[in-house]
């Protein structure tokens, strides 16, 4: 016999969305493992729960894995938590997981809140295939060089990104997707300032920059997969292009729209920021 591993969620904001089971198994075990043990005993604070707690972060994991497992061994348990949500969800617990399995210990989950799931639950777009892409690359020549080798994919799109990335990597998705696809940017969920706009790039970016959304707080961004009636600004203006040489450009903009399903004006708009980026 050995003692378990709980994997317990915590609220993403609103503190009324800790679980009762997350609650007694937070009183209940011999240890909690915290990501930040400061920022937790708020939440403890909140439940009334005065229970041992431990720092467990990614820049000690390495060390305090193997005396979390020499407890679980010793029939200890132990909860480990993070600053919000699920944890390993683009935090830290995955060395300790995997120590736990190969040391035959029970991994329990206790669900509860993730950004990524309540974010993508409320985006108005498809839910039943999606990928989670975490946060983006957070130079500007990585991020577009990644964000271009996701252009064909199908399934919705999820990123985490911080309030002062979050204008660069809409104006990046935008560039690279294509100004009509659809994004949702879920900001502040569960909070006081929650806010969840479903639009395409093209009007999201316009929200961010005339201040509209707002640049704080924590973001989600959803974004719609490729498919096939999708069709990228750098093919419609290709389009334009040909047609432009052969045909006045009024009739090419006519055609263009006529061929790619797009409004008139958005293919104006098109080619006239490409003519003023040559
Ligand atoms: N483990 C967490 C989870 O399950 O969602 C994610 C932790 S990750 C370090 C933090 C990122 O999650 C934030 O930068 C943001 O992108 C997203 N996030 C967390 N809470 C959020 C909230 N209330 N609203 C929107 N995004 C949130």
């Amino acid at each position: 016999m050995v003692g378990y591993l709980y994997i317990v969620a915590t609220p993403i904001g609103n503190l009324g969305d800790i679980t009762r089971r997350a609650i007694n198994i937070l009183e209940q075990v011999d240890l909690i493992a915290a990501e930040d043990t400061r920022h937790s005993k708020i939440l403890l604070d909140y439940l009334g729960i005065d229970n041992k707690i431990i720092a467990y972060h990614e820049h000690n994991e390495e060390k305090v894995t193997p005396q979390l497992i020499e407890k679980l061994i010793n029939k200890e348990s132990i909860a480990l938590i993070s600053d919000a949500g699920t944890p390993l969800i683009n935090d830290p617990g995955y060395r300790l997981v995997v120590a736990a399995h190969e040391n035959n210990i029970d991994v329990i989950p206790i669900p509860g809140a993730s950004a990524v799931i309540a974010g993508l639950s409320a985006s108005g777009l498809p839910c039943s295939k999606f990928i989670f892409e975490g946060y983006l690359p957070a130079k500007a020549v990585s991020r577009r060089k990644y964000l271009k080798t996701l252009i064909l994919e199908s399934r919705t799109l999820i990123f985490y990104e911080s309030p002062h990335r979050i204008l660069d990597s809409i104006n990046d998705i935008c560039s690279i997707f294509g100004s009509s696809r659809y994004v949702t940017i879920a900001r502040e969920l569960t909070k006081k300032h929650e806010q969840i706009i479903r639009d395409t790039l093209l009007s999201i970016k316009s929200k961010i920059e005339t201040g509209a959304i707002r640049i704080r707080g924590e973001f989600v961004v959803i974004l719609e997969g490729n498919h096939d009636d999708l069709i990228l600004d750098s093919e419609i203006l290709r389009i334009n292009k040909i047609l432009a040489e052969k045909v006045s450009h009024k009739d090419a903009v006519l055609l263009t729209a006529k061929i790619t399903g797009k409004k008139k004006n958005e293919i104006y708009r098109l080619a006239h920021k490409n003519d003023s980026i040559e």
